[in-house]
């Protein structure tokens, strides 16, 4: 296995016990920002073999808990993970596609995170999606989803 001491470091400093899987499942979680749990099965499983999808959960729920790894789960999707925490950023999301990227917080440093009234709640994160299409899907030869993309475009050629 690389080594990897940046990640080695965040587990020694959060005091979790530092295990093959673990470390793979940050990894994998690294490596492909808003990956599902299965997407970081099948990375685990390239790099260090066998692993089962609960130990794969169980990995995910206590780095997800120690605050390295961060959890979003949109309307629709399976459960998503990634490694930028911290930040209260949200996400924009295609209608069309499913593709979903980063976008930083509306204005400043996590504005969304001052409620108008915070209630004597003690505020840590706002989870805000935006939903929409993206540029591809926007593209006005590219109405359909990716999937149609080819058909519509083999029928353009043959007429
Ligand atoms: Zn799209
Ligand atoms: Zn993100
Ligand atoms: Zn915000």
């Amino acid at each position: 296995m690389r080594s990897d001491p940046a990640h080695l470091l965040r587990l020694r400093e959060r005091g979790i016990q530092i295990t093959a899987q673990r470390l793979a499942v940050l990894r994998a979680v690294a490596g492909q920002p808003h990956i599902t749990a299965d997407g970081v099965a099948e990375v685990v499983r390239a790099e260090i073999g066998a692993i089962s999808l609960q130990s794969v959960y169980d990995a995910l729920g206590l780095l997800v808990a120690e605050g390295l790894v961060r959890r979003i789960q949109p309307a629709g999707s399976p459960a998503r993970f990634e490694d930028r925490v911290g930040d209260n950023h949200h996400h924009l999301i295609c209608r069309i596609c499913g593709r979903l990227v980063d976008v930083d917080c509306a204005v400043g440093s996590a504005p969304c995170l001052t409620a108008g009234d915070d209630r004597g709640y003690e505020i840590d994160e706002a989870e805000v999606a935006y939903w929409g299409r993206c540029p591809d899907c926007l593209a006005p030869d590219n109405q359909a989803a990716t999937t149609h993309r080819a058909t519509t475009q083999r029928k353009k050629r043959s007429t």
